[in-house]
């Protein structure tokens, strides 16, 4: 299952939509703009820079701005750049826009989210009193500072529930009906949108005793984007990997990883296990891949020119099981890839079955790529072994 990740401030438009109260905020797209909301607010707001990432505040994209030099300087360095933070790794994504935001007096910081529980069939909220930082790390140190229900997919979230969620995260029994409010929204955004995932982190307790989502990550599951048009035309391409993007064009599933073991396989559980006999092998994965279902010789072209196009990319591990799609066929496919790419040729790892594999293997070894033969997964454990 791939996910659509959207923009905060479109998650947000959401939250608002399904009665989760968010801050009264304006987005920018220059500085002008910006200067403008920014006034708007009588010259005091949050800035948020808005990409596809999360911790941002501490990679300094989120700052409480009290004059308009300051607002100048936040536009300056941010919009048109590259930004990074920990959870963009060694990439970093372009800025375009930037949330202009009410500030808000923070009495409290807690997290809240609901995801797909696949093991028990349903959706999960999860929340823990320590918003508002890395909850992985609260995950790993204080694992008794969350608290994870299984919502009953007949009932939905009870009142019950929702005081026992109430009661973990601290909050008094006043706030009953607007905590109430704010989970059965979650709850009907998360089954109306076809959400994977919501993450409000923080969710605030503000001075004037309100609860708010001062934060949101909403991702949804791509596959039920056919009948949620309204959700598929708030991506944003900027924020993609280009290959992605094109490899996606061709019905090709492609993702992008870190490691140097380019592969190229047809079925997505088959892809997964490749990818474990190259960790297992003490390698790691360049990409997921998964040409799908009929694939000729131009998309099996296709898919090793996107392999290749990644720099990283020291061997090509190739694991076929021609059906359909004949094993000649894609042999002849990857030799155009390898002729149209400009940098030295990979050491390639090819295992190929089912029809016309033979011929296929044939038609690969009268070129002159550095090629070696496998016929099951351990022969490719062994051959990858000696490669580590
Ligand atoms: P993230 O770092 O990408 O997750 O961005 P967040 O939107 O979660 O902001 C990071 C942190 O900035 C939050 O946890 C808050 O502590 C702080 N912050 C954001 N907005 C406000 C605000 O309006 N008032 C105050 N006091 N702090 C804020
Ligand atoms: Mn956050």
């Amino acid at each position: 299952m791939c996910n659509l990740k959207i923009h905060e401030y479109q998650s947000k438009k959401l939250l608002n939509e399904f009665g989760v109260p968010v801050p009264k905020s304006t987005i920018a797209t220059d500085k002008v703009s910006l200067l403008e909301n920014f006034h708007d607010f009588q010259s005091k707001a949050v800035l948020k820079v808005q990409v596809h990432a999360g911790g941002r505040g501490k990679a300094g994209g989120v700052k409480l701005v009290d004059n308009s030099e300051d607002a100048v300087k936040f536009a300056d360095k941010f919009f048109g750049n590259l930004f990074q933070t920990f959870q963009t790794g060694d990439e970093s994504v372009v800025v375009n826009k930037i949330l202009v935001e009410e500030a808000s007096n923070i009495v409290s910081e807690m997290y809240l989210a609901l995801l797909v529980d696949g093991s028990n069939q349903s959706i999960n909220i999860i929340a823990s009193p320590e918003g508002g930082t890395d909850i992985e790390e609260v995950a790993s140190k204080n694992p008794e500072k969350i608290f994870s229900l299984p919502v009953n997919t007949i009932l939905g979230p009870t009142d019950f529930h929702i005081r026992e969620i109430l009661d973990f995260l601290n909050l008094d029994k006043t706030l009953f009906s607007q905590f109430n409010k704010i989970i059965r929204g979650l709850y009907k955004l998360y089954l109306d949108k076809d959400c994977s995932l919501i993450e409000i982190n923080p969710l605030i307790l503000n001075d004037k005793n309100e609860i708010i989502a001062l934060d949101a990550k909403i991702t949804f599951d791509e596959d039920a984007l056919f009948r949620n048009k309204d959700i598929s035309e708030l991506r944003d391409l900027s924020q993609e990997n280009e290959v992605e993007i094109k490899a996606a064009e061709l019905g090709i599933k492609y993702v992008q990883l870190k490691g140097s073991v380019g592969c190229i396989v047809n079925g997505a559980g088959l892809a997964m296990a490749t990818m474990d006999v190259i960790q297992s092998a003490g390698l790691n994965p360049a990409n997921f891949l998964d040409i799908g279902g009929g694939a000729d010789e131009d998309k099996v072209s296709k898919a090793m020119s996107a392999v290749l196009s990644d720099d990283n990319v020291k061997i090509v591990l190739v694991n076929l099981f021609g059906g359909i799609l004949r094993c000649d066929v894609a042999a002849r496919g990857f030799i155009l890839a390898l002729q149209d790419s400009n940098g030295t040729p990979p050491k390639l790892i090819i295992r190929m079955q089912g029809t016309n594999s033979e011929e296929g293997k044939r038609i690969l070894s009268n070129t002159k790529y550095n090629i070696s033969f496998a016929e099951n997964l351990d022969q490719i454990s062994q051959i990858l072994s000696k490669e580590e």
